[in-house]
């Protein structure tokens, strides 16, 4: 067998024992306690490799945006409203220059895998959906790009949006979204979406259920039409912070119903820590949904980004094994097996709710691989573990070396 890489020594996740990785023409050809020697390796000296983050819920288009926008009151809807201001003003370069310089921060942080959110509707029109295209082709060598097309400020309430859905999904739009939230009628939205699923075929991605009043949740009509269409497994609901303000057995009965209907969940902590409880002068809720509870009964359920950089969320740097460290911080995860679990819900979990079929450190797949600085899963979540180099395909796509002491001699 010949290969174009061996690396040696490897601590591959969920796989007992160290490994060898044999790489051939993009693809893990071999994975052995000890391959023969014959190809260029790199001796890993015992750390973890996974096969790179996977970022479900971001927004590289409104992403960069401090400079243009007021964020004083921090709140949901002064986001939308400052968003929605600059959004006038966006031309297809000045999206593809701001979603660029986020994308090439994931990218440096280990993201191979992502689903951007994209806006679309009567005033932004395509710009925004066509530059993202066009990113997607320029960086297709480093990641796997999906553009999910959504209508942030309203689809049935907003004449002239559905056009601008419907013409998006005919431009190749890989997933459809929603913000039932912002329509009077949000089962209206949620049918119409469903609607044009099924006529493009494609999967689902739901903002939903924002707030901490969990008295009503669109979510079981999302459960309801996941069932109702077969469409089970391909659809995703993003923030659900309700569930963060719910007694334990509602929480457990909504967690039965996402499992049993196939809907899945992203919890976006970084979002949801700054808009949630903005009416409450002390002891502010926190707003973050307890996803490895919701996986522990049987939901799929991921962590992600969602903003960088813009008034729904002031910070970023667009690395995931941040946003799972702070995630598993404010929900005050603590024992071992919990917070090794917690790196699935950026890597493997993620990859499930995207219909990766290929993801995985396993002979076949594409060589998609990270190197992380350190030994184990617990230890990754726990220390920030930086990504030292990552392969898309077999190829380097980019470095971080370790910081190293200058010692006095
Ligand atoms: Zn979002």
């Amino acid at each position: 067998m010949t290969f174009d890489l061996i690396l040696r020594n490897a601590a591959i996740v969920d796989r007992d024992g160290r490994a060898d990785i044999g790489i051939a023409n993009g693809r893990f050809t071999a994975i052995e306690a000890s391959l023969p020697k014959g190809a260029p390796e790199q001796d890993l000296g015992g750390r973890l490799v996974v096969p790179g983050f996977v970022e479900t819920h971001i927004h590289l288009d409104k992403s960069c945006l401090l400079g243009r926008c007021n964020c004083e009151k921090g709140t949901l809807e002064e986001a939308i409203g400052e968003v929605a201001k600059a959004k006038r003003g966006f031309t297809e370069e000045d999206v593809y220059a701001r979603a660029a310089s986020t994308l090439e921060k994931a990218i440096k942080h280990g993201t191979n895998r992502m689903r951007t959110h994209v806006e679309v509707d009567p005033r932004v029109g395509l710009t925004s959906f066509r530059a993202l295209k066009k990113l997607k082709a320029d960086y297709a060598w480093a990641i796997d790009l999906q553009l999910c097309v959504f209508p942030q400020e309203g689809l049935l309430d907003d004449p002239g949006c559905d056009d601008i859905m419907l013409q998006a999904m005919r431009e190749g739009a890989d997933v459809v979204g929603g913000a039932p939230y912002m329509d009077k009628d949000s089962h209206g939205q949620i049918a119409r979406i469903f609607e044009l699923a099924k006529q493009f075929g494609t999967d689902i991605d739901f903002h939903l259920d924002f707030g901490l009043e969990p008295a009503h949740l669109d979510l079981d009509e999302v459960c309801r039409m996941a069932e109702q269409t077969g469409w089970g497994g391909r659809v995703a609901i993003g923030h659900v912070t309700k569930l963060s303000a719910m007694p334990t057995a509602d929480f457990e009965a909504a967690a039965k119903r996402l499992a049993s209907a196939g809907v899945a969940v992203t919890v976006l902590p970084a979002t949801d820590l700054f808009l949630t409880g903005r009416d409450s002068e002390y002891n502010v809720p926190r707003g973050v949904t307890a996803g490895h509870k919701l996986r522990a009964l049987g939901v799929n359920s991921n962590v992600s980004t969602n903003n960088v950089l813009n008034p729904f969320t002031p910070f970023g740097d667009v690395s995931l094994i941040r946003m799972i460290n702070l995630y598993a911080n404010v929900l005050q995860v603590g024992a071992m097996t919990d917070l090794a679990a917690c790196l699935d819900m950026v890597t493997s979990a993620s990859a499930k709710l995207l219909n990766s079929a290929d993801y995985g450190i396993k002979v076949g797949n594409p060589a998609d691989l990270v190197v992380l600085d350190c030994g184990t899963k617990a230890e990754a979540v726990c220390e920030v573990a930086q990504p030292l180099f990552g392969l898309k395909r077999g190829v380097r796509t980019f470095e971080r070396p370790a910081a190293s002491l200058h010692r006095p001699h």
